[in-house]
């Protein structure tokens, strides 16, 4: 077996499902993650693979019946990810589309966001998405296989500021980091500060990143005394998302 499976099995172990919140389950007790995931990275043929891509549509990270997302989809992420990239090839399938769902399901009112490395409260699509850009390299690998996710996740921008530059009559300008794409016109943006604050504000490319790199300059609209340094903005969109 690929030692990248191996690893990717492992990994399961670690997660700290007990804190994950869950919505309390309805008539039915929702299948565990861990047991699902570790039997889709060690999935040696089609049919184990389909069993527990099943499995795991019906579980306490999707719901494919009422086509819900929960916030377990997003501790769960970076092991499909891993999955998505390493897996038998029914297994990357089937990680592929589970991913695929998590960042199109909706999710139920009051556990519509989790907390990442970036930043806090932040939109359960979204926290989604970052994990599959995290594997970007990963994935593409795998060409066309993974360009459809990949697509998908990029609608799912972040931009992290590094700078916040000029107040006079050209306005206020963001100087950041952006993962995934943006789009040209004026959108509306979330607003994470590093110390847990949160609003909207409205934002517009500046200039782009290009030739491949990732920093970018927003032309910020009304970031009222709002703390812009160290801030990470994303689609205002996708925190009004919910079942
Ligand atoms: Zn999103």
């Amino acid at each position: 077996m690929a030692s990248g499976i191996q690893a990717v099995a492992e990994a399961i172990d670690r997660i700290d499902w007990e804190s994950v919140r869950s919505p309390d389950p309805p008539a039915f007790v929702r299948r565990s993650a861990s047991r699902g995931l570790r039997a889709l990275a060690l999935a040696g043929d089609q049919a184990e693979a389909v069993g527990a891509t099943g499995y795991l549509f019906d579980s306490v990270l999707v719901d494919r019946q009422l086509a819900v997302v929960m916030p377990a989809a997003a501790a769960a992420a970076p092991v499909l990810v891993g999955i998505a990239a390493h897996g038998h090839p029914w297994a990357r399938a089937g990680a592929g589309s589970l991913l695929g769902a998590m960042l199109e399901f909706l999710p139920f009112e009051g556990f519509t966001r989790v907390d990442t490395e970036h930043a806090t409260a932040v939109p359960l699509c979204c926290a989604v998405a970052h994990q599959v850009a995290a594997g970007r390299a990963e994935l593409a690998a795998r060409g066309r296989e993974s360009a459809g996710l990949l697509r998908a996740a990029e609608q799912h921008w972040r931009f992290e500021v590094t700078e916040a530059v000029g107040t006079g009559p050209q306005g206020l300008f963001a100087v950041g980091d952006l993962t995934g794409e943006l789009p040209a016109g004026p959108v509306r943006a979330e607003l994470h500060t590093p110390a847990g604050g949160l609003s909207v504000i409205g934002v517009e490319v500046e200039y782009p990143a290009w030739a491949g790199g990732t920093e970018a300059c927003l032309r910020v609209g009304s970031a009222r005394g709002a703390g812009l340094d160290g801030a990470v903005l994303m689609p205002a969109g996708c925190g009004a998302r919910v079942y």
